[in-house]
Formats: C-alpha cells, sequence, structure tokens
C-alpha cells in the first residue's frame, strides 16, 4: 500500500461515541481531560454528544443518534478526511441491535487509518501523545493508486 502524507493541524477534530452501558466512563473520560478537549473541535452522536455537554459543560457537535444513522454519519465523515481521531467506547457485554453499524465505524477507521481509542487506557494514551498538541503527519492511504494497480 502507498500512503499519502496529510497535515493533521494541532487542533484536532475528535468524534465521540459510547454505547449507553458505557456513557458514564465516556462522561467522566472527557470531564478528566476537559481542559484538553476544550482546545479541539468535539462532534458526537447524538445522545452521546447531549450527555457529554449536559455533564460536562464541553461543545459538542450532535450528529443524529447512533441508531438512527449517527454512526453512519461519522464514518462518512472519516471516508471525506473530516475526522482525525475518534473516541468509541462500545459495550462488550451487550450486543446491540445496531451491530452492523458499530462494525461498519471501526471498520471505516480502520480504512483511513484514523486512529481509534475504544477504552479510557487507550484514550488516556491518545490524548497524552505530545502529538494531540502539535501538527503532525498522518499517513492516507491512496486507494486510488491501489485500485488503478489491481
Ligand atoms: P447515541 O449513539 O450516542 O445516540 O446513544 C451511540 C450508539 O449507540 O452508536
Amino acid at each position: 500500500m502507498q500512503y499519502i502524507s496529510k497535515t493533521i493541524p494541532a487542533s484536532k477534530r475528535v468524534a465521540l461515541v459510547a454505547h449507553d452501558n458505557r456513557k458514564g466512563d465516556l462522561i467522566e473520560w472527557c470531564g478528566r481531560h476537559k481542559l484538553l478537549l476544550e482546545q479541539h473541535q468535539l462532534l458526537g452522536t447524538g445522545t452521546t454528544g447531549a450527555r457529554l455537554e449536559a455533564a460536562t459543560g464541553l461543545s459538542v457537535q450532535k450528529l443524529l443518534s447512533g441508531p438512527l444513522g449517527g454512526d453512519q454519519q461519522l464514518g462518512a465523515r472519516i471516508a471525506e478526511g473530516e475526522i482525525d481521531l475518534l473516541v468509541f467506547f462500545w459495550d462488550p457485554f451487550e450486543p446491540m441491535p445496531h451491530d452492523p453499524d458499530v462494525k461498519a465505524l471501526l471498520r471505516i477507521a480502520a480504512v483511513w487509518n484514523i486512529p481509534v481509542a475504544c477504552n479510557s487506557a487507550s484514550a488516556d494514551m491518545m490524548v497524552r501523545s505530545v502529538l494531540m498538541g502539535a501538527a503532525f503527519e498522518r499517513p492516507v492511504p491512496d486507494y486510488a493508486g491501489y485500485l488503478a494497480a489491481r
């Protein structure tokens, strides 16, 4: 695979999603990192975004609720290069009625080489990286070249 280097600015576009049993964990995580997260642009699925805003005072651009298409909206934004990081606290214990959306969101993040954290330990490491507050070069897969060579 060939990659094209894309400059990600210091201020990142951070997507936030949590399943119902994990929303408390995401609220706690966002509260702990509030000062840092305020430096970035936050967006999330509808209920997650609303709960985060109410609990932390952070400003979150709210898409549709996940089961109503919010996960797919986030996936589309990743594919269009409009999201830099995904923090997705999915529930490992309770299968979601919209599990295909969960899989699709994780898949498209892998396709476009987006940093993803699915639990607070990973998310801590991600936002404590020196790259979080600096511009960095993200290798974006060159699918045009890949498809042309097939
Ligand atoms: P919600 O969606 O933030 O609207 O609850 C999350 C999800 O289940 O994908």
